[in-house]
């Protein structure tokens, strides 16, 4: 399989819109530097894809990555989708209000899977309407809703088997609930292969490090580098811990050595200076083995 790595920020992208600070300076000057916010494709043939988590910039991803309708093949309407089914991870809005593009022309009828507190929060009823769940006026069913258990199986484009499972990394509420919703990481597998997609993750508990054993990929949460990153950059007195991130230099140090094929970050902040090019904390990474991810960027196993 295939998988293309379409973003690989977290919320605010990296530049954010308003801010100055060096990493976003200089990517304000290099658009090789800017990164939109994370999100992946899974194929098998090129042809049809599986879309993970769908961010503000999901339309612009998709069409830099040639994932878009041929004219040969869309037809009379001149409609086509090129992605085959979505996974949500979890509820913030950079996993999730790329869904809104889908609204457009054609009932494609996407089926998109999420955790069940996910597709209620997103979803809705119409006796308890939630912000997509009228958003497809010209096109109903521009997506069918479909709630996933956790460690379930979905196969999709015959060949891809999907699981979900529960992680660390939204709020807990006082009666248990999770805020704005509980949040999935994906293992996705063909054949013998196997990656695993976690781009929020608030924890390296034992029984994750045991279920990363052996996998091919894990592309994993790089939202800070320190704990303290946010007050140290931006005078935000508030921790990658308690914003539900593992940060960084905590877990290379943890994964290292492990019997995982390769470990690539993802979904990082602005402030995060492991993506400054040949930087300090850019050295560590490559120097544990592990790797930076980058918009665009193709894995293949
Ligand atoms: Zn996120
Ligand atoms: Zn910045
Ligand atoms: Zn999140």
């Amino acid at each position: 399989m295939e998988i293309t790595v379409l973003g690989t920020a977290s919320i605010g992208g990296v530049p954010e819109w308003d801010c100055t600070c060096p990493n976003c300076a200089v990517a304000r000057l290099d658009p090789r530097l800017r990164r939109t916010r994370s999100s992946i494709t899974a194929t098998v043939n090129g042809d049809q894809h599986v879309l993970f988590d769908a961010g503000h910039d999901l339309k612009k991803q998709l069409e830099a990555n040639g994932i878009v309708p041929r004219v040969e093949t869309a037809g009379e309407t001149f409609r086509e989708s090129r992605l085959d089914s979505v996974f949500l991870t979890h509820g913030h809005a950079d996993h999730t209000v790329g869904v809104a593009e889908f609204c457009t022309g054609k009932s494609f009828e996407i089926p998109l899977y999420g955790p069940p507190d996910l597709i209620d929060f997103l979803f809705g009823s119409e006796d308890r309407p939630n912000y997509f769940g009228e958003l497809g006026r010209l096109a109903r069913n521009y997506v069918i809703p479909i709630k996933l258990e956790p460690e379930k199986t979905i196969t999709r484009l015959c060949e891809l088997e999907i699981t979900s499972f529960e992680v660390s990394h939204t709020k807990v509420l006082e009666n248990g609930r999770k805020y704005p919703s509980s949040t999935y990481a994906y293992e996705i597998k063909h054949g013998d292969r196997r990656i695993v997609y976690a781009p929020d993750l608030g924890k390296l508990d034992p029984w994750l490090l045991d279920r990363l054993e052996g996998a091919d990929v894990f592309l994993m949460d790089a939202t800070f580098w320190w704990d303290d990153e946010l007050d140290r950059i931006s005078g935000i007195p508030i921790t990658s811990y308690h914003l539900g991130h593992v940060p960084q230099e905590e877990a290379i140090e943890i994964l290292k050595g492990r019997d995982i094929g390769r470990v690539i970050f993802t979904h990082f902040n602005h402030t995060n200076p492991s993506i400054v090019e040949n930087g300090e904390q850019w050295k560590k990474v490559e120097k544990a083995g592990m790797e930076t991810a980058f918009n665009g960027m193709k894995i293949k196993v």
